[in-house]
């Protein structure tokens, strides 16, 4: 009976109909492929990030709104958040997802290097949800999720600003689901591991310059790091965001869900 009321809903893109979700880094990888799904469920979808190009594109493909806007910047956000409303309504769904990796040893890691990845990272999501706040509280069923990683719950070795952004990450949404969860409101993180995306294909990039390894064997080595050896698909991250916005999961409140093939098991 479940599955015959939902599957001929998703077939007419009912879903989440008419619904208005922000996405974060949606031009490339993961937030690209969250304003798929969510558009197939019947989003309104904006989508933030420095390139206008790649957004635009994921724009057509999802009668969307492009907006370019770094999330380092506050007024910035502010000001994507009002042209975000403006086409498409107050928001139900953030997703905050746009974020940056780097690997060094830490002995040579440089102070400007920790306050980039902790300005996207952390601070860039402390300011877009804070900014989205507002419309998350004033609404029925509203959303707010993170994009974390595994590394929100292991050390990642020679990339501890990586990993302490993102478990500072996990904290604020564990945070933020415990202040409001008497409110219409959930906050839950994802925590994939290795993803088949852009960041991915630099982190391939960066063992090939640093070993001399081959195209394919720093990806193998990416790839041995999931414990089920392969990458976790964009596809299957943005289903649970998702399945995340549908009123039946209105009781998970908090998580950190893993998604990445066994590795924290
Ligand atoms: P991508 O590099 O494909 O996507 C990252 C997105 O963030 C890009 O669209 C980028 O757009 C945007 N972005 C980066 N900096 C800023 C900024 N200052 N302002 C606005 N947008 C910004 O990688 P993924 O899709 O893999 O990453 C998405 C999220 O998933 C990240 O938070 C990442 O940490 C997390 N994650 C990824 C994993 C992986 O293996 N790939 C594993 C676990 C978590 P632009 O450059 O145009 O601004």
């Amino acid at each position: 009976a479940l599955a015959s009321a939902i599957v001929p809903a998703m077939e007419k893109g009912q879903m989440l109909d008419g619904r208005h979700a922000v996405i974060t880094g949606g031009g490339s990888g993961i937030g690209a492929a969250c304003a798929r799904h969510l558009h197939a469920a019947g989003c309104k979808v904006s989508l933030l990030g420095r390139r206008i190009e790649p957004l635009e594109a994921v724009a057509a493909d999802t009668d969307g709104q492009a907006i370019s806007c770094d999330i380092t910047d506050r007024d910035a956000i502010e000001a994507a958040y009002a042209k975000a409303r403006e086409a498409n309504g107050p928001i139900d769904y953030l997703i905050v997802n746009a974020g940056i990796a780097d690997s060094s040893p830490f002995h040579k890691m440089k102070r400007e290097d920790w306050h980039r990845i902790m300005s996207v990272n952390l601070t860039g999501a402390f300011d877009c949800a804070q900014a989205a706040i507002g419309d998350l509280l004033s609404g029925e069923d509203r959303r707010l999720i993170f994009i974390a990683s595994v590394a929100s719950l292991r050390g990642i070795p020679y990339a501890a600003h990586y990993g302490a952004s993102k478990h500072g990450l996990l904290g604020l949404s564990r945070s933020l689901a415990r202040e409001y969860a008497q409110a219409s409101l959930t906050v839950n993180a994802i925590c994939p591991g290795y993803v088949d995306t852009p960041m991915t294909d630099q982190s391939v990039a960066r063992i090939q310059e640093k070993t001399g390894r081959s195209e394919d064997e720093g990806r193998a080595a990416i790839e041995q790091m999931n414990a089920h050896g392969r990458l976790v698909s964009p596809d299957g991250i943005a289903t649970q965001v998702m399945t995340l916005c549908l009123p039946i999961s209105r009781d998970i409140n908090g998580a950190a869900l893993t998604i990445d093939g066994g590795t924290d098991a």
